[in-house]
């Protein structure tokens, strides 16, 4: 088959850089799979038969960084654009079923593409064509992941591969060649070698993947490796679960928030598995009231939001939507309240109606001035007139409130 790559000028011009100092180079991975499925590779790798000092010597009039020599990998910049060129390389002997204990550079583009983990993922192309020594285009035409010569092998050098091959699965909606398959359920346990942050960002994009929903179904018992308090979930359970995932928007939050509802210590695993910051606040938020009754009341909806904010209060009714369908057998009336209750948040947003401090006529300065209060008191105060102005008890009008705060005088 003849096929075609265009590529960023960019990339073209650092082709050619190596080739006319003498070097082999292609573009190579990722960006060779995506062009062939007609995608737009987010990044152009580089692979090349030059020695990382050749490769800066190469570039020496544009900037280089050297970002992992150590693994013979130089980013070159072209145009601000930045594309990492890596060596060929063979992989050393894995003691540790992670890491190569040695790297050896090479310069046959064979051995290069040997150490990739999936067939679809060693292709490498310039502008002579492709070259595909494992079936790679192939698979791509099955949709199919498979692993680069025996999988038993290339899962105990580095066992993230069994994670990788789920990932791929459920982001380009491919499926797992069945010894592949089959030696993934067999060697799953080697993710026990795989640090959390390596193992969590293949997790979160195999969880935002289209497929996601059919590659987590099959491969509960790979998760349960790195989440085993999923192990008491019922096959029933599992699947309702996952398929209140599929209901929510494609936000890694709100999938996580269902993923772990009714789950204990969901704060310990998003920590364990070093989630960042705002991710883990954001779930135990969402989780902490998921469950929580939204009443659709004008003055309620005004309440949550004051409570939790716009956004959250948005993304929690979505959570509550999918929990209402896929656990609550789409009770009617709970999603017409649901539904009802973000109208009504929506309007208040709209409306720009007062259900904040932020936006309250007064504030802690004007009770101050009007010698009223001090310290803690002042705080109440606010928010007990706050409520009052959502209540509708009270005009937001800065003259009404003045006028009102009198009351607390002493
Ligand atoms: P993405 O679009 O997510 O970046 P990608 O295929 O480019 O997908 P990367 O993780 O960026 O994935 O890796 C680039 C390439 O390096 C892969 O296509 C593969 O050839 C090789 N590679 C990456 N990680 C491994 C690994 N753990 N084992 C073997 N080869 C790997
Ligand atoms: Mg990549």
């Amino acid at each position: 088959m003849n096929i075609e790559i265009n590529m960023p000028c960019e990339v073209e011009k650092a082709l050619n850089i190596l080739n006319s100092n003498g070097f082999e180079a292609y573009i190579v991975g990722g960006c060779v799979r995506d062009a062939i499925l007609g995608a737009v590779p987010s990044d152009w790798d580089i692979t090349t038969s030059a020695k990382p000092d050749e490769i800066i010597n190469c570039f020496k009039d544009y900037r280089t960084i050297e970002t992992g020599l150590k693994h013979g990998t130089v980013t070159v910049v072209i145009n601000h654009m930045h594309m990492e060129i890596t060596t060929y390389r063979i992989d050393g002997k894995y003691s540790d079923n992670r890491r190569p204990d040695t790297v050896l550079y090479t310069d046959k583009i064979s051995m290069d593409l040997k150490r990739r983990d999936f067939t679809v993922n060693a292709l490498a192309y310039n502008c002579d064509g492709i070259v595909d020594l494992f079936g790679g285009i192939n698979d791509i035409e099955k949709k199919t992941i498979k692993c680069v010569g025996d999988p038993d092998e290339r899962f105990n050098e580095d066992g993230l591969r069994i994670l990788r091959a789920l990932r791929f699965a459920s982001v380009l909606c491919f499926n797992i060649e069945e010894n592949t398959s089959k030696r993934i359920h067999e060697n799953k346990n080697l993710l026990n070698n795989i640090s959390c942050e390596r193992i969590n960002s293949e997790f979160c994009k195999l969880v935002l993947g289209k497929n996601f929903n059919k590659i987590m179904l099959e491969y509960k018992d790979v998760i349960e490796v790195f989440i085993p308090s999923i192990k008491k979930l019922n096959k029933e359970d599992w699947k309702q679960k996952i398929n209140s995932m599929a209901m929510v928007p494609n936000d890694l939050i709100l999938k996580f928030t269902l993923l772990f509802y009714k789950i204990d210590d969901i704060e310990n695993i998003l920590t364990r598995l070093k989630n960042d910051n705002v991710t883990i606040k954001n779930v135990r938020l969402l989780t902490l009231n998921i469950d929580e009754e939204v009443l659709p009341t004008p003055i309620n909806v005004k309440r949550w939001l004051n409570k939790i904010g716009y956004d959250n209060l948005n993304q929690l009714f979505n959570v509550k939507k999918a929990v209402v369908k896929s656990f609550d057998k789409s009770n009617e009336t709970e999603l017409e309240n649901l539904e009802k209750a973000e109208l009504l948040m929506n309007e208040a947003v709209k409306q720009r109606q007062c259900f904040s401090l932020k936006t309250l006529a007064i504030n802690g300065k004007d009770l101050l001035e009007a010698g009223i209060a001090e310290g803690e008191q002042l705080g109440e105060i606010l928010d007990e007139i706050l409520d009052k102005v959502i209540e509708g008890k009270l005009e937001n009008q800065k003259s009404v409130l003045m006028d009102y705060i009198k009351f607390y005088r002493k």
